[in-house]
């Protein structure tokens, strides 16, 4: 177990942020003894790579980081260690032919986080690949593993947010069928412009196709200070939206249930953000609207004001409540 005080917390968002104590777990040993500092300190908080966060300047307590590494390939389940990056994990799943990941290449992060908010981009979902999830409950401080149906996974949620399990190793599925998904708007728009032909579509080709996609509308992290998209696409049932002051046409709505819709937020920010109040340090990305970009000057105070802003106007207009999905740590 490597600890240090005062260090600093890594976070895409270029939040100048430390805290008290930074606990590096490395092997099973150091989750069986980590009780005690626990027990020492008021809070703890789990971290990844940090591209999902928005850290404070100083948290005054413990930051507990996984550092599992291993993956290995037996008997149709792929185990991998938490802090394997998950998008290197796609690229080793392409090159040994396992099926399904495809479609979540380039999603910064590790794959301990992936489940939390059950990572999904063009039309995938990381909870169609996973088995189970091998955590260590900071509770009872022992070892517990999750089925699948165990963390009921929904749009961007699942029972592991904010809970008290520490995941250390993901079973995912190795076996899935090829199943390739390209019918996602953005690709089949891709595909028809460059001609490609979905006969003999292989997992690579879709990858490829994603990565371009997603570098044309996303920042890179390590470029241009980010969480990704800011908020989620809300569900609410349609009749509450307030059209009087955009025609129903100028909103992206897909259906989502009987009775509920899933609302683009990108184009309801598109739609308001004329009239935000310019904030010192923190701003719209130019190509994606659910983009929040820093300078690298930013306090999580600043990116929650501008935030706020961006809701109470979309709210006003809308009569529709957006809710952050990045973390905020208090
Ligand atoms: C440019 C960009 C694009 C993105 N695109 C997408 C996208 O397409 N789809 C998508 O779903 N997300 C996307 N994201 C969000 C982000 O990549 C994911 O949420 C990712 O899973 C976060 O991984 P992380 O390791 O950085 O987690 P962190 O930011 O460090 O943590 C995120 C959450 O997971 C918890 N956590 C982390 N590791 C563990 C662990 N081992 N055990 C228990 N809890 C843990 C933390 O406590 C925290 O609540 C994007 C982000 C960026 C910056």
């Amino acid at each position: 177990m490597r600890i240090e005080k005062n260090a600093l917390i890594s976070n895409s968002l270029g939040i100048n942020s430390r805290c008290k104590l930074l606990v590096n777990l490395e092997c099973n040993d150091d989750l069986y003894s980590i009780e005690d500092l626990i027990k020492a300190h008021s809070k703890y908080y789990i971290l990844g790579e940090g591209t999902n966060i928005i850290p404070p300047s100083f948290y005054d307590g413990l930051i507990l980081k996984v550092e599992f590494n291993h993956v290995n390939n037996n008997n149709n389940i792929l185990s991998v260690g938490a802090s394997y990056n998950w998008s290197d994990l796609v690229t080793f799943c392409i090159k040994e032919n396992i099926n399904g990941f495809e479609n979540l290449i380039d999603i910064p992060g590790s794959v301990g986080a992936g489940p939390i908010q059950n990572i999904g981009a063009y039309g995938a979902e990381v909870s169609r690949l996973i088995d189970s999830i091998d955590c260590f409950c900071l509770n009872s401080f022992s070892k517990k593993s999750l089925k699948n149906t165990e963390c009921h996974f929904s749009y961007r949620n699942s029972t592991l947010k904010n809970s008290h399990y520490l995941i250390y190793n993901i079973n995912f599925k190795s076996n899935l069928k090829k199943d390739i998904s390209y019918k996602y708007n953005s690709i089949q728009k891709y595909m028809t412009k460059n001609l490609v032909n979905s006969d003999n579509l292989m997992i690579e080709d879709v990858a490829k196709i994603i990565s371009i996609i997603r570098s044309e509308t996303l920042p890179n992290p390590n470029k241009i200070h980010n969480a990704g998209s800011f908020f989620k696409n809300p569900i609410i049932d349609k009749k509450l939206i307030n059209f009087n002051k955009f025609p129903e046409d100028k909103l992206i709505i897909w259906n989502y249930s009987d009775s509920l819709v899933k609302v683009g937020a990108a184009r309801l920010i598109e739609l308001i953000k004329d009239r935000l109040i310019p904030s010192k340090n923190v701003s719209i990305y130019k190509n994606h609207s659910l983009v929040l970009i820093t300078n690298g000057k930013a306090t999580q105070d600043d990116v929650l004001d501008f935030a706020s802003q961006i809701n109470k106007l979309v709210y006003e207009t809308f009569n529709i409540s957006l809710e952050i999905e990045p973390n905020i740590i208090n």
